[in-house]
């Protein structure tokens, strides 16, 4: 369990009222605590009624309420990482309206304690036999199994981006190293041409490429450089966002921030010797040709797609995800499987907020199997992108990615900038996250949509 001395150590901000004293004990408390570890036990048998591969967001917000369910033990959580990541926040992190340091949790803290964690990586599935051969070479079995193994960030597919990436001004809110360089370089930007780019390929959250830029143009303002800077956005896509009602309102404040959108542009190449970007121009009368173009400042979102091991396994459909049924959630072709989160193939935005919905009907279908005591639930599609604006404001999407329309909590227009909702995804959120939706009890705000009778 995540401990009140743990999360001043993770945090780094524990109440400057605690005297030294007891902080450092509290230090050192979470500290032995974390180095005790909840990893896998090679002597207790390798065989599971449920196995969850990966313990990021999705994986724990279904591996705590089926361990509950299930009993100690009856589920593995196979996940290599030594530390859990709060990504939503990494926007802020970005922008220094947060440190990078409350993003982060030890896995430890987080992994349900009637979880077994199998600290290793899942190499690859044999659904007909029911394993899964992890890294170190072992195989695992199981009665059912989720898959929640994220999505992967394919930095090396823009030339010289890994080598540049965290140097000279070319950043990216993308990954837990280079994040902590974005407001580095924003506070250190003196002026020139600011770029900011989304690929043409799914990614996670896909309003996190234009938020830092809104995000860092009001920084420049405030630090009077502003008139000496071009802001460029370039997409790989032909609209600024997915949903017309949000897309009209983005597109009316970049024009009043002086913000020029670039659609159907691609970032392939980095010169770090000349500071210069070349994009592939996919549409458009210069559709085939490259566009080059100097930079100061480069926010990358670099290409995303499905893990391979994913992709290459008899579990994927042909685009590479976890091929289930976007109602069920249940696998197109083995019935014990089930997927959630960025990996599947879920037809709507990947997001924090879209799994919150996911998981409870996954839970309780994969429950009504075990226990046939249920009707089956149904997903509809569920997803939301808090729309970072500036410092004190937010545009609050929430919409279904299967039909298209908004489907909004707030008995308000929600495709207004506004403090509530940017003090509800800065503050709120993240306790709810850290408290409850890792822990298995969020699953988004559905009720509170009814009860405000907001937007069908
Ligand atoms: C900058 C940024 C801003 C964002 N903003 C928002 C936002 O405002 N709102 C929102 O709702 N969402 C936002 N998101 C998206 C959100 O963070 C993701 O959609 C969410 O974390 C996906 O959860 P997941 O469990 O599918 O993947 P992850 O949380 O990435 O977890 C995948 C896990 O699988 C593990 N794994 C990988 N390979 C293996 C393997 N071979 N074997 C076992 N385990 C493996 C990984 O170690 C990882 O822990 C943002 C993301 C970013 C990066």
């Amino acid at each position: 369990m995540r401990t009140v001395a743990a999360k001043a150590y993770y945090s780094g901000d524990g109440p400057a009222s605690l005297s030294t004293r007891r902080s450092a004990s509290r230090r050192f408390l979470a500290q032995v605590a974390s180095s005790i570890p909840k990893t896998h036990d090679n002597s207790k048998a390798s065989s599971y009624k449920v196995v969850v591969v990966g313990g990021g967001t999705a994986g724990l917000s279904v591996a705590s309420s089926l361990s509950e369910s299930l009993g100690n033990k009856a589920v593995a959580v196979v996940e290599p990482s030594d530390v859990h990541y709060y990504q939503p926040l990494w926007t802020f992190v970005g922008s220094g309206l947060k440190t990078f340091d409350e993003s982060k949790m030890a896995t430890s803290e987080v992994m349900p304690e009637k979880a077994q964690w199998i600290k290793d990586s899942v190499a690859t599935f044999d659904p007909k036999q029911n394993t899964v051969k992890l890294a170190n070479g072992e195989t695992i079995s199981y009665e059912y199994l989720v898959v929640a193994a994220g999505i992967q960030t394919n930095w090396g597919k823009i030339k010289n981006l890994p080598e540049t990436l965290g140097k000279n001004g070319v950043t990216s809110n993308y990954s837990a190293q280079s994040v902590q360089k974005t407001d580095e370089f924003i506070k250190a930007f003196k002026g020139g041409n600011a770029l900011f780019t989304m690929p043409s390929t799914p990614i996670k959250c896909a309003g996190a490429p234009q938020k830092i830029m809104y995000l860092a143009e009001e920084q420049w303002r405030k630090a009077g450089v502003r008139s000496q800077t071009d802001i460029k956005y370039f997409t790989g896509l032909g609209k600024i966002f997915a949903i017309d009602k949000y897309a009209k309102e983005l597109l009316k404040i970049c024009k009043a921030r002086d913000l020029d959108i670039n659609y159907f542009t691609d970032l392939a190449e980095i010169r770090p010797e000349s500071k210069e970007a070349v994009f592939n121009v996919l549409g458009g009368e210069a559709k085939g040709t490259t566009l080059t173009l100097p930079y100061d400042f480069l926010h990358v979102t670099p290409p995303m797609g499905p893990p391979d091991f994913v992709k290459s396994s008899p579990l994927s459909n042909a685009d590479g995800w976890v091929d289930v049924d976007k109602d069920t959630l249940r696998h197109n072709k083995f019935a014990n499987v089930y997927a959630l989160g960025d990996c599947s193939s879920l037809p709507t935005s990947k997001t924090a907020a879209a799994i919150a919905a996911q998981s409870a009907v996954l839970k309780n279908n994969l429950l009504g199997d075990i226990f046939g005591d249920r009707k089956v639930a149904k997903y509809d599609g569920y997803t939301s992108c808090p729309l970072v604006t500036g410092s004190d404001k937010l545009i609050l999407a929430e919409f279904s990615g299967y039909t298209g329309q908004p489907l909004e909590t707030f008995p308000f227009d929600q495709s207004k900038e506004r403090y509530s909702t940017y003090f509800l995804t800065k503050e709120i959120i993240p306790e709810i996250y850290w408290k409850y939706m890792v822990k298995g009890s969020w699953d988004g705000p559905a009720k509170f949509r009814k009860l405000f009778g907001a937007s069908a």
